[in-house]
């Protein structure tokens, strides 16, 4: 089929220049400057950090490059009391108590300001009681205990594995079920690789390393006392009381190796001489509610109001300098941030250094492009949602699309690309010029790499991408602002757990040398990323024709709405007796797949450039409801947004999805079916609108 995407630019040797500049060698020398110490969010050296990528952005050569601070909420471990949790016997004496610190690597022996692991934003107080292990902590893993086998967690401390979902929504679980702390660990059943050996020896998780990380609910509010508007010195700020996603409870990260203390089941790990079992023995003690120990948790973490900076780094268009195409990713580390975020901090600093060279030659792209380095990503994604609220005028008017930037790998597999439907194409079509940086794969593609290892099979035979979650920068300029978004890293083999990352996440063990001895030694999987991610923002700023594709859109659409209305299915007799109906959306997605094709076709005699370049960028911005998703007034795509029961997995007409949640169980059915119906309706006007903005304006 014809595709407006593959006649990208008329100046294609600047893209093959562009390519080749990105050096698999610089992007380590970018990776091992700024992996050195760590630089949390809110630290001078993370500062330091942001004022030398300002320099050398500079110094690349692009046009301008400005620091934007914000004034935001972070949360940080109180340096005279530290965070623990306890066993206590029965008169109340403590008789064990979980490790202060994870222990540091070899070489980074003297470096100090390592923050403990701790989850931040962690309510403070020191909660007492008998634990009750949860599983993953997700929304079926609470109702099978409540439901099925009776017990009730009220006034209870939970502790739940790492894994599968984000934490903030395990926390959210935790206290909707009336749990007065929670614990989480690590599960050698999910960051424990078979056969590897654990850092510094192999990429595996040590017994005393421990994921960090924020837990809040912030449903895309960004910083949580500024709900709406950026937060400089002169906003108006909310109470830290009135913070928007601020856990009401106690919340601690631990190890394996204090798990199995606080679980009470060395016997077990000696006697059966294998990590692994962990799990069954969980399962099995889930399964019979084994008696527990009382724990005690001593949580004394500050919430505090603390500066952050962006840098922003600009080339202006030449044609076009209206038009905004954007990669950002974060700089702010929890510790080194060897591959969270470094690896792909370092595939954007090579970027902008490629695209400061060709500008040099006499290149300047059709549309301005807009660097970013984002602060405190992993505090909520503040420093971009932010900037998002600050540029909002702008950005709705002149924003093509944004590629988010963070972690560039995750494992040593294959690519992996989430993105708006709108984006497939070109994403296919850019792999097809970018060489394998497997082993042996010598003059094979990527696209057949990647095609070769991760299929989409039920789909479509073409390698597989996904829709976007969250859980990232992306999701305020995606899910709020309706911006054309995508994200491309390389990952592990995904066939089994997508959402439980790899397994040093957020631990000291992310190093410079964890990248450089397992997961990319020859630096050219990071390169394969910069160029994928380099192409995408290349194209879609220089192409005349923007290289979206609405046919993809209409395609996802459909998908998307015969797998809700199947899932409602599952309640005909209901459907039947509330006259709940799908035909609406149904012929909405049939009008839209029509003006998608003819739109489509007039693209073929290229006259009113402009004018169609308007309609392909504004085509993402059509699927935003102002009024927002129920009670998530910023989450505004009534196509995709974060799912209700996990942030980092994307979830297809969310209104309708959450409508249909687990009604069965609803205490008043016929509400119940009559707020479906309205989300239904909601959706089909929604694709039609969306539908309108593809026709001839007049
Ligand atoms: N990427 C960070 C994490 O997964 C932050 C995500 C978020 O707050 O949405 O912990
Ligand atoms: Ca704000
Ligand atoms: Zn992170
Ligand atoms: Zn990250």
């Amino acid at each position: 089929k014809p595709s407006n995407t593959q006649n990208h630019t008329d100046s294609s040797h600047y893209l093959k220049d562009f390519l080749e500049e990105m050096k698999a060698d610089k992007i380590r020398e970018h990776l091992r400057k700024f992996t050195q110490l760590p630089h949390l969010a809110g630290t001078e050296q993370n500062l330091k950090y942001a004022e030398q990528i300002m320099k050398e952005w500079q110094m690349f050569g692009i046009d301008s490059v400005e620091m934007v601070p914000y004034d935001v909420l972070l949360s940080y471990p109180n340096e005279s009391q530290p965070n623990y949790i306890s066993i206590v016997d029965h008169l109340g004496n403590e008789v064990f108590n979980t490790s202060l610190a994870e222990p540091v690597p070899q070489g980074y022996e003297d470096i100090s300001n390592i923050v403990p692991p701790y989850s931040a934003f962690s309510a403070k107080g020191q909660p007492e009681g008998d634990l009750v292990y949860v599983n993953y902590g997700r929304t079926e893993d609470f109702s099978q205990l409540q439901r099925e086998m009776g017990i009730n967690v009220t006034g209870k401390i939970v502790i739940v594995r790492y894994g599968k979902i984000f934490r903030g929504n395990k926390v959210k679980n935790a206290v909707l079920a009336g749990a007065k702390g929670i614990i989480m660990f690590s599960d050698p059943a999910d960051y424990w690789a078979d056969g590897i050996q654990p850092y510094p020896d192999g990429w595996n998780l040590p017994g005393r390393g421990v994921q960090r990380g924020n837990v809040l609910n912030l449903n895309g509010a960004g910083d949580p006392l500024t709900p709406g508007y950026p937060a400089k010195e002169y906003t108006y700020r909310f109470s830290p009381e009135d913070g928007v996603g601020l856990p009401k409870i106690p919340v601690h990260p631990i190890g394996f190796h204090d798990a199995f203390r606080l679980l009470k089941y060395e016997f077990f790990f000696f006697h059966f001489k294998h990590l692994v079992i962990m799990t069954n023995l969980l399962e099995h003690c889930f399964h019979f509610h084994f008696h527990l120990e009382k724990v005690r948790m001593n949580i004394h973490t500050n919430n505090q109001v603390t500066r952050i900076y962006n840098v922003i780094g600009k080339i202006r268009g030449a044609q076009e300098p209206d038009r905004y195409v954007i990669l950002g990713g974060h700089r702010d580390a929890w510790v080194f941030g060897g591959i969270d975020p470094m690896s792909g901090a370092a595939v954007v600093h090579e970027t902008v250094r490629s695209a400061g060279r060709l500008l040099s030659t006499g290149w300047r792209p059709r549309r301005t492009i807009i660097f970013a380095s984002w602060d405190a990503e992993e505090f909520g994604l503040l420093g971009s949602t932010e900037w998002a609220e600050d540029n909002a005028r702008l950005l709705q008017e002149r924003a093509v699309a944004y590629i988010n930037a963070d972690s560039a790998i995750e494992g040593m597999y294959t690519l992996r690309v989430d993105c708006t439907p709108s984006l497939h194409t070109l994403v296919y079509d850019i792999t097809k010029q970018i060489p394998s940086p497997e082993e042996g794969e010598e003059g094979v593609s990527l696209y057949k790499s990647w095609h070769k290892r991760d299929n989409w099979t039920n789909d479509r035979d073409a390698p597989r991408i996904s829709k976007l979650g969250s859980g990232s920068d992306f999701e305020a300029y995606f899910i709020r602002l309706g911006i054309a978004s995508g994200r491309a890293r390389y990952t592990k083999n995904t066939k089994t757990e997508r959402y439980s990352s790899y397994p040093v996440y957020h631990s000291v063990y992310e190093t410079f040398e964890i990248v450089e001895k397992f997961y990319d030694p020859s630096f050219k999987r990071l390169q394969a990323v910069a160029q994928v991610r380099g192409a995408l923002i290349f194209l879609l700023a220089d192409s005349q024709l923007l290289p979206l594709d609405v046919n993809e859109y209409a395609d996802s659409l459909r998908k998307y709405a015969q797998s809700i209305a199947q899932l409602a299915q599952k309640n005909l007799v209901e459907m039947e007796t509330y006259k709940v109906s799908f035909d609406s959306l149904f012929s909405a997605v049939e009008n839209f797949t029509v003006a998608a094709r003819d739109f489509h076709e007039r693209l073929q005699t290229l006259n009113k450039l402009r004018i169609m370049n308007d309609q392909l960028m504004y085509l993402e911005r059509a699927f935003i409801d102002p009024l927002g998703l129920p009670g998530r007034p910023f989450y505004r795509h009534v196509i995709f947004a974060p799912s209700s029961h996990n942030k980092y997995a994307g979830e297809s007409f969310p209104g309708i999805y959450d409508a249909l949640f687990d009604i069965q169980n609803s205490a008043d059915p016929a509400k119940a079916w009559e707020e479906v119906k309205r989300q239904i309706s909601i959706a089909a006007f929604t694709v039609h609108a969306a539908a309108m903005t593809l026709t001839p304006p007049a």
